[in-house]
Parts: structure tokens; sequence; C-alpha cells
């Protein structure tokens, strides 16, 4: 657990798959992010009047920079989050190099709105939008996937002209600090990426929302702290965008190939631990399955490989904190009062001595709970999920939509119109057909309900991350 001294300001970064405390990071307070803010504010101008065509080689320089120094970037992300290398490798840093070369390529490419409105008599108007950057843009992103969520922001933030300053997870600050000496490293100005390390409350993340030289927000994180943030920043009525937590459900239908599905829930639900943000959490199976499915599924989940990070055959790392393996507990403990059937996990597995001061938890899956039990209502963030039974695809995609979020939703059937049926009447910012997380980084991206406000990806971050400006010329 993360322990801050107000001595020295400093708390300890563990590794979540020993315990073991492995860095100790500074913490920020007002000051320092009053002179972070100060910097970038200083860097805007230069930086927003550079060629495009400059700001984006940057950005591929740094996609090289990451691709040169890949294994120290896989190193620092499963240090901090105990995730396996095969998944940190895969995933996280592949992801950051994507981002940079992906937004490179959508704002090399944007071009601007223009309209031109007949007038009485035989004239006309030109009016076109000219985009300029918001300014100084905090960034603040959650543990669960460092260096990809922190990417994804900076990157088109940057691309667009903005300096930022960035708040990672205080569980997580390693990528983030190395990713500033690859930005400096691949020739962004002094000033335009900053990176303030903390806790939320009372700490770097409080004093970056609150400072009144921020320009806008970009937050990923849990729909709590997601209203908490948009209540510091609306008396200063700031740009906000907000991808928040997610209750994802999957569905099951009778006519899916059952190894293809059962292959994608295994993914959506143990990817990461469960610790995605799109991650399967609620499994709707149509009742002739239903049965094949929770055998299938239970096997793949009795077959998900716990062991140290660093070997390449673990599948399944821990959870990020003993304080998160607490919360998970907790919903372990709910679902047995309302009377779950555990078929498989359901408790805290034995590694050996090397892991077991880790915050590890055998991947869960339930039977018998229904839409009144806490554990298929509430963000539970781990290895687990609910399978329910449906008999309709009425009642399937209602059961999918009863829920306070919206983030992401996938649909397993062979039936090409039935697929594309139940995905456009999921109430998500995603919903997936016979796959999961393949996304293809120009579209959009994001959530409905508690799940978030606005969307990121290809044109509507260059959206969020700019401001237009329309000039209307009589002609
Ligand atoms: P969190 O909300 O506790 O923290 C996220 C970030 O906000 C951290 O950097 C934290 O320090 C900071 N923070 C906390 N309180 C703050 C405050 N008062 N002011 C300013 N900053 C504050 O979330 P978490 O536990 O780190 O991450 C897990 C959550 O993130 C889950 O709910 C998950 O679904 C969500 N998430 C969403 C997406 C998405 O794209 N929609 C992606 C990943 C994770």
């Amino acid at each position: 657990m993360n322990a801050s001294s107000p001595v020295n300001r400093s708390f300890e970064n563990v590794d979540p798959a020993t315990g073991a405390a492995h860095s100790l990071v500074h913490e920020a307070d007002d000051h320092l992010v009053d002179r972070a803010v100060t910097a970038a504010r200083k860097a805007t101008g230069a930086w927003a009047r550079t060629p495009v065509r400059d700001r984006t080689a940057v950005l591929r320089r740094a996609a090289d920079l990451i691709e040169e120094r890949f294994e120290e970037f896989v190193a620092a992300e499963t240090a901090d989050t105990g995730k396996p290398v095969a998944q940190a490798r895969d995933l996280d840093v592949a992801r950051a190099v994507a981002n940079f070369r992906t937004f490179a390529d959508v704002v090399a490419a944007a071009g601007q709105e223009s309209f031109l409105t007949d007038l009485p008599g035989g004239h006309q108007a030109l009016n076109y939008a000219v985009r300029k950057p918001l300014g100084v843009v905090a960034v603040i992103v959650p543990w669960n996937l460092p260096l990809p969520l922190l990417t994804w922001k900076v990157a088109p933030a940057l691309a667009c002209g903005n300096a930022v300053v960035v708040k990672p997870s205080d569980q997580t600050p390693g990528s983030a600090t190395l990713l500033a000496e690859v930005l400096a490293e691949a020739g962004l100005p002094a000033g335009a990426y900053n990176i303030v390390h903390g806790f939320g409350g009372d700490s770097a993340g409080a004093h970056l929302t609150a400072h009144p030289g921020v320009d806008g927000v970009t937050f990923t994180g849990s729909s709590a702290t997601g209203a908490h943030v948009m209540r510091t920043v609306a008396p200063r009525v700031r740009p906000v965008s907000f991808e928040l937590g997610g209750k994802n459900a999957a569905l099951v239908f009778a006519d899916a190939d059952l190894d293809e599905a059962l292959d994608g829930l295994t993914r959506s639900v143990f990817a990461n631990t469960g610790q995605v943000c799109l991650c399967t959490e609620r499994v709707y199976v149509q009742r002739s399955v239903f049965a094949d499915v929770v055998d299938g599924l239970v096997e793949r989940a009795r077959s998900r490989r716990l062991g140290p990070p660093r070997d390449e055959a673990t599948t399944t790392g821990p959870l990020i904190s003993k304080t998160h393996r607490d919360k998970v507990l907790g919903y372990l403990a709910l679902a047995e009062q309302a009377g779950a059937k555990v078929l498989t996990g359901g408790g805290v597995p034995r590694l050996g001595p090397e892991l077991d001061g880790g915050s590890w938890i055998e991947p869960t899956l339930w039977t018998g709970l229904t839409h009144a039990d806490r554990p298929v209502r509430e963000e539970i963030f781990g290895p687990v999920a609910a399978l329910i039974p449906f008999d309709t695809e009425e009642e399937a995609a209602a059961l999918a939509n009863d829920t306070d979020y919206g983030l992401a939703a996938s649909v397993w059937t062979s039936d090409l119109r039935r697929g594309h049926r139940v995905a456009q009447a999921m109430n998500v910012g995603m919903a997936w057909v016979n796959t999961w997380f393949l996304r293809d980084l120009r579209s959009p991206f994001g959530g409905v309900g508690l799940s978030g406000i606005g969307r990121e990806g290809g044109a509507s971050s260059l959206h969020f991350y700019t401001e237009p400006t329309n000039v209307c010329v009589h002609l």
C-alpha cells in the first residue's frame, strides 16, 4: 500500500505482485502543480504556432523512441502494475506507440469545416472554422493501463498544439516519467509536457483540476471521481472529457460459434485481471447453450496462469493493490450472501512465499445472481463475472441495458442481421460483434450514463483538444 509522508512528501511505489516497495515517488504539492501549469502556459504559444508538420514529426519520433526503449517501458509498466510482461508488450507499450503514430496521422490529415452561404440578391458568404488548441490541458489517468490511457490523451493534445500537465495514478508513476524523457529527446519544447505525481483529493489531482490556469480537463477514472472533478471544474466552465467506469455486458446467442465466443469471453472477463474499463462483468447466455457456456468458461478460467509477471507463461497478474483486493473480496462476499453459486474461484490463491505478499485473487464466475444484486449492478473491476440465462433477443437486450453505466457491450452470434440489430440497440459508446477490445484508434471512444461525457479518438479527439473560431466573410 502506498504511504504518504508529510515530512518529505514522498510515497512508496509498491509492486502488486509481491507487496514490496520498489521506488519512492515525490508528491507534488500545490506550489509544484502551480509551477507545472505556469511552465505549460509559457510553452503554449510557440508550440501552438509550430507548423503541424513539425509537431507531428515530434510525435513520430516519440513513437520511434518508445520502440527503441520498448523493454524499459515494459519493465516500468510491469513493476508498477504486476501485469504479465507478455501483456505489457502486446497491449500497453504497443498501444502507446500506436497512439503517437495514429494521432500524428489524424492531425496531419485534418481539414477544416467550411460553408458557402447563399444570401439574398445573389451574394454569398464564406464561413470557415479555424481550430485552435485549448491551451493548457490537465490529463488525469488511472492505474489499470497507465501508458496506453496516458498517451491516448497526450498524443492528440500535443498534436493539436496544447501543452499538458499530466497526473498519473499514484500507483503507476513509472511509464509516465519515462515518457517525459522520450518526449524531450523527440524534440518537444520544454514545458509542453509536465508531470505531477501524487494522489487525488487534497493532493496533486485536486490541485491540478482546481488550478485557474488549466483550460480543459481530460479525465479517465471512476465515475465517482469524474463527478467530483466536474464539480471542481464547473465554476470556471472549462471543457471536460470523461472516460469513466463500466458494467459491461456480453450477449451470447445459441447460434454463436461457441469456441470463438468462449475465447472472446475469456479475454473480456479476465484480461488485465479484469481491470479494464471495457471488461465484461455480466454474461447473458441463451438458455439452450447456457450449460455449455458455463462449462467452457469455467474450464478456461481454471486454465488462467497466475504467476510471476516476468514469467512469459503468466497470463494473469495480481490486482493493483490490497485495498482494491479488499473491495473485490467484498463483492465476492456479497455475491455469496445473495445466494450465488461460485463456479470457480471465490478467494485468494496461495502462490508461494515470493508472491503471497501480493494482491492476488482467483478468477471467479457465478451463476444464480439477479439484477437486484449489487455484484450485477456495480462495477467491481476484477476478474469476475455473473452468468445469467435469457430466452429471447428482446430480453437479452433489455437485461444488458438495465444499468446506470453505458460503456461497452459485445454480442456473439452467427446471424449477421441479429449482430447489427442487437449491437445498435445497446445503450453504450462501443458495441462489438463477435470480438472484444478490437479498436481502430480513429473511431469514437467513450460512454453514456455513468460511463462518461464526450468522445475521444480520431476526429473526436481533435474536437475536444481544440476550439473552433468561425470566420464569416461577406463576399
Ligand atoms: P480513480 O477515479 O480513483 O482515479 C483516477 C485518477 O484520478 C487517479 O490519477 C487519481 O489520483 C485521480 N483522482 C482521484 N481523486 C481525484 C480528485 N478529487 N481530483 C482530481 N483527481 C483525482 O480511478 P482508478 O481507481 O484509478 O481507476 C479505475 C477506474 O477507472 C474504473 O472505474 C475504470 O472503469 C475507470 N476507467 C475508465 C476507462 C475508460 O476509458 N472509460 C479506462 C480505464 C479505467
